[in-house]
């Protein structure tokens, strides 16, 4: 790896910067300390500027604030455009996202744009020897790992959500913030309308609560939120049932869906696919719940409950809420 910066972009929402940022600033501070590097951070948004001292606290040198009215809602291709431009001016040998939707919609584009190579859903970051970098991911729905090594600069990574550890908060820590302008980009996006999230999202809950095809119909979802919500946890849903419209897609556990890493995973009526045990593996505990006695997901379930989801999920809401 060049004698040169890493630089982060930040996910934030309202001025709440995302925890994954704090994760990716948490690794980009352990290769920097490597390297002799410095660590940046790409904050844009409007209302924004008052988040940078946190970031340098949480191990950034220099903190570059795009901090305008017209980036106050992500639009990938207004984003794109300030991010470029700071890239070409600053040249970092290497650039992290978060692999969120946000990450997700935004590093491609900037990849493309520098023609550099991406590599995505990273789960680690190891400088070698040699000094280069070393990317980390799962393939073929996570029974191998792939070890990437890129030749294009900067080398660009998205890293996924609770994979990494973040660094612990030094108020004592001193840097640099540097407002920058932002470049007007009518990008043709018109935002009609703004809603909250109905709930909070499975990627970060500590309790996920599955449904699967065990259920009959689309309402019997009801019974999953009810241990969801006895659990303090989310509901989270196999692709079928997301495929079949019962559920919307940001509630799909899986390979290509959200990968989780909750306290506690519970599969109600899930068979654990490869394609879903893809997204659960990282959970701490996990329960499972089939008529089946021999399905995969009991393999690697920590508690089998062999019985019926319409007997045995009920008696679970009334002990609980007991
Ligand atoms: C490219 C690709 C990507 C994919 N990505 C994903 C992904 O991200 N996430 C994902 O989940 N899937 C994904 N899939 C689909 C995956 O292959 C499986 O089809 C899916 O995970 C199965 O979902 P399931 O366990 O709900 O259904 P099933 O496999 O049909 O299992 C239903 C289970 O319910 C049990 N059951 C039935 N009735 C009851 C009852 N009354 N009480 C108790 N148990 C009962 C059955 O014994 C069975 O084990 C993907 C597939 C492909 C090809």
């Amino acid at each position: 790896m060049d004698n040169k910066d890493i630089l982060i972009y930040v996910e934030q929402e309202g001025g709440r910067v995302h925890p994954i940022s704090y994760e990716l600033l948490g690794k980009g501070r352990e290769l920097a300390d490597k390297t002799a590097s410095n660590v940046s951070c790409a904050l844009l948004g409007s209302g924004v500027s008052g988040a940078a001292q946190e970031l340098i606290e949480y191990g950034a040198d220099t903190v570059y604030v795009f901090d305008d009215d017209s980036l106050a809602i992500f639009d990938s291709l207004r984003y794109k455009q300030n991010l470029v431009g700071l890239l070409r001016e600053i040249q970092p040998s290497v650039v992290m996202f978060g692999a969120t939707l946000t990450g997700k919609a935004l590093a491609p584009r900037v990849a493309t744009a520098l023609e550099a190579g991406l590599t995505s859903n990273c789960t680690a970051l190891e400088v070698q020897e040699d000094g280069s970098l070393l990317q980390v991911r799962p393939a073929f729905t996570g029974n191998f790992l792939a070890h990437v090594k890129t030749r294009s600069k900067p080398i660009m990574v998205t890293v996924r959500y609770r994979a990494l550890e973040s660094a612990p908060k030094d108020e004592s820590r001193k840097g640099e913030i540097i407002q920058k302008d932002s470049e007007k980009v009518d990008s043709g996006v018109k935002v009609l309308g703004k809603g909250a999230m109905k709930e909070a999202s499975i990627a970060g809950a500590d309790v996920v609560v599955c449904g699967g095809r065990g259920l009959k119909k689309a309402e019997d979802l009801a019974l999953v939120k009810q241990l969801a919500d006895a659990l303090g946890g989310v509901v989270g849903a196999t692709r079928p049932l997301v495929d079949d419209g019962w559920i919307s897609k940001d509630h799909q556990v899986g390979f290509s869906g959200t990968i989780v890493k909750p306290k506690l995973y519970v599969g109600v009526g899930v068979s654990g696919s490869p394609q879903h045990l893809a997204g659960i593996r990282d959970s701490g505990t996990i329960v499972a719940i089939n008529s089946d006695p021999s399905v995969a997901l009991f393999r690697i379930a920590d508690y089998a409950v062999v019985g019926d989801i319409y007997e045995v999920v009920p008696k679970m809401i009334e002990l609980l809420n007991k």
